[in-house]
Protein backbone atom coordinates (compact mmCIF):
# COMPACT_ATOMS: atom_id res chain seq x y z
CA UNK A 1 0.00 0.00 0.00
CA UNK A 2 1.09 3.14 -0.80
CA UNK A 3 2.59 5.53 1.97
CA UNK A 4 1.45 9.21 0.89
CA UNK A 5 0.07 10.91 3.48
CA UNK A 6 -2.61 12.15 1.37
CA UNK A 7 -4.54 9.45 -0.77
CA UNK A 8 -7.33 10.97 -2.62
CA UNK A 9 -10.88 9.57 -3.19
CA UNK A 10 -11.15 8.75 -7.02
CA UNK A 11 -14.86 8.67 -7.37
CA UNK A 12 -14.62 7.61 -10.62
CA UNK A 13 -18.09 6.96 -12.66
CA UNK A 14 -19.49 6.45 -9.39
CA UNK A 15 -17.14 3.96 -7.91
CA UNK A 16 -15.79 4.72 -4.20
CA UNK A 17 -12.45 4.33 -4.64
CA UNK A 18 -9.27 5.98 -3.08
CA UNK A 19 -5.91 6.06 -4.83
CA UNK A 20 -3.22 3.59 -4.22
CA UNK A 21 -5.91 1.18 -2.81
CA UNK A 22 -6.67 -1.74 -3.88
CA UNK A 23 -10.32 -3.01 -4.69
CA UNK A 24 -10.97 -6.77 -3.24
CA UNK A 25 -13.25 -9.02 -3.37
CA UNK A 26 -14.80 -9.93 0.08
CA UNK A 27 -13.39 -13.33 1.58
CA UNK A 28 -11.82 -14.61 -1.46
CA UNK A 29 -11.02 -18.10 0.70
CA UNK A 30 -13.77 -20.74 1.13
CA UNK A 31 -17.20 -21.08 0.51
CA UNK A 32 -18.80 -18.25 2.63
CA UNK A 33 -22.13 -17.35 1.69
CA UNK A 34 -22.31 -13.69 0.45
CA UNK A 35 -23.04 -11.81 -2.51
CA UNK A 36 -21.47 -8.91 -4.37
CA UNK A 37 -19.17 -7.55 -1.64
CA UNK A 38 -15.68 -5.17 -2.08
CA UNK A 39 -13.68 -4.34 0.26
CA UNK A 40 -10.76 -1.99 0.31
CA UNK A 41 -8.73 -1.42 3.23
CA UNK A 42 -7.96 2.30 3.99
CA UNK A 43 -5.87 2.31 6.89
CA UNK A 44 -3.70 -0.26 8.02
CA UNK A 45 -0.56 -0.18 10.21
CA UNK A 46 1.49 -2.00 12.26
CA UNK A 47 1.88 0.67 14.83
CA UNK A 48 -1.87 0.90 15.15
CA UNK A 49 -4.00 -1.20 17.00
CA UNK A 50 -7.19 -0.71 14.70
CA UNK A 51 -7.96 -0.92 10.28
CA UNK A 52 -10.61 0.98 8.70
CA UNK A 53 -11.90 -0.76 6.17
CA UNK A 54 -14.55 0.43 3.40
CA UNK A 55 -17.05 -2.35 2.55
CA UNK A 56 -19.14 -2.19 -0.43
CA UNK A 57 -22.15 -4.36 -0.66
CA UNK A 58 -23.99 -4.27 -4.41
CA UNK A 59 -27.99 -3.63 -4.46
CA UNK A 60 -29.79 -6.92 -3.26
CA UNK A 61 -26.21 -8.10 -2.00
CA UNK A 62 -25.07 -8.95 1.47
CA UNK A 63 -22.72 -9.61 3.75
CA UNK A 64 -21.78 -12.77 5.42
CA UNK A 65 -24.23 -14.00 8.52
CA UNK A 66 -21.25 -14.24 11.39
CA UNK A 67 -20.59 -13.35 14.72
CA UNK A 68 -16.72 -13.21 16.28
CA UNK A 69 -15.33 -11.92 19.48
CA UNK A 70 -14.21 -8.71 18.25
CA UNK A 71 -16.31 -5.54 17.84
CA UNK A 72 -17.08 -3.99 14.46
CA UNK A 73 -17.86 -0.09 14.53
CA UNK A 74 -19.31 0.96 11.46
CA UNK A 75 -20.52 3.92 9.86
CA UNK A 76 -22.66 4.25 7.01
CA UNK A 77 -20.65 6.34 3.84
CA UNK A 78 -23.19 5.30 0.81
CA UNK A 79 -26.48 4.54 -0.74
CA UNK A 80 -29.10 2.41 1.95
CA UNK A 81 -29.87 -0.92 3.50
CA UNK A 82 -30.97 -2.97 6.22
CA UNK A 83 -28.62 -4.08 9.50
CA UNK A 84 -29.30 -7.17 11.63
CA UNK A 85 -27.62 -6.95 15.18
CA UNK A 86 -28.71 -9.71 17.07
CA UNK A 87 -32.29 -9.68 17.07
CA UNK A 88 -32.96 -6.72 15.43
CA UNK A 89 -33.25 -5.21 12.53
CA UNK A 90 -32.62 -1.69 11.75
CA UNK A 91 -32.98 0.52 8.30
CA UNK A 92 -29.83 2.34 7.71
CA UNK A 93 -28.46 5.11 5.48
CA UNK A 94 -25.34 7.46 4.98
CA UNK A 95 -24.08 8.69 8.14
CA UNK A 96 -25.92 6.27 10.36
CA UNK A 97 -23.42 4.45 12.71
CA UNK A 98 -23.96 0.87 13.48
CA UNK A 99 -21.92 -0.73 16.55
CA UNK A 100 -21.86 -4.64 16.64
CA UNK A 101 -21.16 -6.38 19.81
CA UNK A 102 -18.72 -9.25 21.01
CA UNK A 103 -20.13 -12.22 20.02
CA UNK A 104 -23.55 -10.91 18.80
CA UNK A 105 -24.49 -12.69 14.77
CA UNK A 106 -24.81 -9.78 11.83
CA UNK A 107 -25.48 -9.05 8.50
CA UNK A 108 -25.65 -5.90 6.12
CA UNK A 109 -28.09 -6.18 3.33
CA UNK A 110 -28.38 -3.72 0.77
CA UNK A 111 -31.31 -2.12 -0.57
CA UNK A 112 -32.64 -3.67 -4.45
CA UNK A 113 -31.71 -0.38 -5.98
CA UNK A 114 -29.33 1.22 -3.88
CA UNK A 115 -25.64 -0.32 -2.97
CA UNK A 116 -24.41 -0.06 0.58
CA UNK A 117 -21.20 1.34 1.20
CA UNK A 118 -19.45 1.68 4.70
CA UNK A 119 -16.64 1.95 6.70
CA UNK A 120 -15.82 -0.25 9.19
CA UNK A 121 -13.33 0.06 12.13
CA UNK A 122 -11.87 -3.50 13.83
CA UNK A 123 -9.01 -4.63 15.73
CA UNK A 124 -5.69 -5.51 14.04
CA UNK A 125 -5.81 -8.75 15.67
CA UNK A 126 -8.97 -10.13 15.81
CA UNK A 127 -10.57 -13.90 15.78
CA UNK A 128 -12.16 -15.63 12.92
CA UNK A 129 -15.18 -15.44 12.25
CA UNK A 130 -17.86 -18.06 13.25
CA UNK A 131 -20.63 -18.81 10.68
CA UNK A 132 -24.54 -19.96 12.41
CA UNK A 133 -25.33 -23.72 12.52
CA UNK A 134 -28.46 -25.17 11.20
CA UNK A 135 -29.57 -24.43 15.07
CA UNK A 136 -28.37 -21.20 15.25
CA UNK A 137 -30.62 -20.47 11.87
CA UNK A 138 -33.69 -22.02 13.59
CA UNK A 139 -33.37 -19.96 16.64
CA UNK A 140 -32.66 -16.54 14.67
CA UNK A 141 -35.72 -17.41 12.14
CA UNK A 142 -37.85 -17.91 15.31
CA UNK A 143 -38.14 -13.90 15.60
CA UNK A 144 -40.41 -12.99 12.47
CA UNK A 145 -38.30 -9.72 12.17
CA UNK A 146 -34.58 -11.77 10.97
CA UNK A 147 -36.96 -14.29 9.43
CA UNK A 148 -38.26 -11.34 7.55
CA UNK A 149 -34.78 -9.84 6.89
CA UNK A 150 -33.29 -13.01 5.76
CA UNK A 151 -36.05 -13.65 3.21
CA UNK A 152 -35.41 -9.46 1.56
CA UNK A 153 -34.42 -9.70 -2.05
CA UNK A 154 -33.60 -5.99 -1.14
CA UNK A 155 -36.33 -3.12 -0.08
MN1 LIG B 1 -18.15 -9.32 11.09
Amino acid sequence: MSENPVRAFVGRSGDYRWDGVELLRYKEEGSVPFRDVTRQTLFRRPDMRGELRYFEVAPAGYSTLERHEHVHAVMILRGAGQVLVGQQVFQVSTFDLVTVPPLTWHQFRAGANSPLGFLCMVDAERDKPQLPSGRDLEEMRANLAVARFFSTKGD
